[in-house]
């Protein structure tokens, strides 16, 4: 099995350990700034247009926004410190996609005061969203394709999800907005999360240019922008491929050459929602092995835990080790790799084959860009970590301080015990 990479050497990241403790995240510049580009230029033919609304959730870091800001991204958001965070970044009016669901009042006031594109989760939120906001000039709906015909083995089970409007609800709701003056129109779906499958994605498409085509001729509503969602998964497994996005690139032109060219529908906005693709190959979280526990398994103890990554424990989720300090060695040892909450579920990797770790080892968690650091919690009193950027020259910046026990107190008011 191929090691995966790391993007620093161990002198590098002994170097930064010195003047940043351990745990920490830190994030790839470079990378992300390619992977970004390659993704626009994936979807440079789109007529009206391509944009990916980074899903902010994914890594809620401002500096992190502004590099993707910077590459051509927009910020999807779906609460209001999301908003806040994509307002302070500079990332504002039809920048950000706001598609939320079950929305409190004052986020889609906020929604519509920064001039977002409100992606509405129900046909009950037209009315909601009219007396608490007014109807913005663009407005979007999310679709749910609950019970598909046979023919689409790949979109799992939508009826049990809560998003969305139903196909019926989706023409009603066109028409009400017409009636009720709106004069621009987005649709949406997203019905699938870390979707390896290149062909899903063009298959969405085709379900949306379909339905876009059906909205005109049933309703008379022209629609600007087709939103596929985010969804877009990475390879977490040494052994995993990565999304062809040329591949996924030239199955949407087709389906577009077939099912929208040459309509008066043409041209289209095509935009996506992805977070995880974005960033999350292009994060490590970066600890130290503190003990070796050796009783019915072997443990290897470090002083990160599941408030730096819950993905392990919530999902039972794979996340690639490479210990610093034996890269290349011989994988005949196994571990379970685990950090300090009292919950047994607390562990980055069981069974692990590892090459022999010590106490000390630097252990490097991969691709943890994306639902990391955004996960972070404070059971157990544990604190959050900083989070450093890797910049393109090597050098490091810290684009969020670790936190404190100061901080864990902040909410409290003592004075009162
Ligand atoms: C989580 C989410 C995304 C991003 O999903 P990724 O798997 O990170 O690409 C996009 N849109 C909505 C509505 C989401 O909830």
């Amino acid at each position: 099995m191929a090691e995966k990479k790391v993007p620093f050497t161990k002198e590098q990241i002994e170097k930064i350990i010195e003047k940043y403790p351990t745990p920490f995240h830190i994030y790839d510049e470079k990378a992300i700034r390619e992977n970004a580009k390659r993704f626009y230029k994936a979807f440079s033919w789109v007529p009206g247009g391509f944009k990916n609304y980074f899903a902010v959730k994914a890594l809620p870091n401002p500096y992190i926004m502004k590099i993707l800001k910077e590459e051509g991204m927009g910020a999807d958001c779906s609460s209001l410190p999301e908003l806040l965070l994509s307002e302070k970044v500079g990332i504002k009016g039809e920048n950000i996609m706001f598609t939320s669901n079950n929305t409190p009042a004052q986020e889609y006031k906020k929604a519509k005061e920064l001039g977002a594109i409100i992606n509405l989760d129900d046909i009950t939120h037209i009315p909601f969203l009219e007396k608490t906001a007014g109807l913005p000039d663009l407005v979007c709906f999310r679709y749910n394709p609950g019970p598909l015909k046979e023919g689409n083995s790949i979109i799992g089970n939508p009826e049990e999800a809560k998003y969305g409007f139903t196909r019926q609800q989706l023409f009603d709701g066109y028409k009400l907005l017409k009636e009720k003056g709106v004069k621009r129109f987005g649709i949406h779906t997203m019905v699938a999360s870390n979707e390896l499958n290149p062909d899903y994605f063009i298959e969405t498409a085709e379900i949306l240019f379909d339905l876009v085509v059906e909205v005109f001729e049933k309703v008379g509503v022209k629609i600007e922008l087709v939103n596929l969602g985010g969804g877009i998964g990475i390879p977490y497994k040494p052994e995993q491929k990565a999304v062809d996005l040329e591949y996924v690139s030239a199955g949407i032109k087709k389906a577009y050459e077939e099912k929208i060219k040459a309509k008066p529908l043409d041209p289209l906005k095509i935009v996506m929602e992805c977070g995880r693709m974005v960033t999350g190959p292009f994060g490590y979280l970066v600890s130290q092995a503190i003990h070796k526990k050796e009783t019915y398994k072997n443990y290897i103890g470090i002083d990160a835990c599941m408030a730096n990554l819950m993905r392990p424990a919530l999902y039972g989720a794979y996340h690639h080790i490479t210990n610093m300090n034996n890269p290349d060695g011989k994988k005949d040892r196994i571990y379970d790799v685990v950090g300090s909450l009292c919950e047994n579920n607390d562990k980055f990797a069981i069974n692990r084959e590892m090459a022999e770790t010590k106490p000390g080892d630097i252990i490097v968690i991969h691709e943890t860009g994306a639902h990391g650091y955004a996960m972070g919690f404070n059971y157990n009193g544990k604190l959050r970590s900083a989070e450093l950027l890797l910049l393109p020259d090597g050098s490091v910046k810290k684009i969020r301080r670790a936190e404190t026990v100061d901080d864990y107190f902040a909410t409290l008011d003592l004075s009162g015990l």
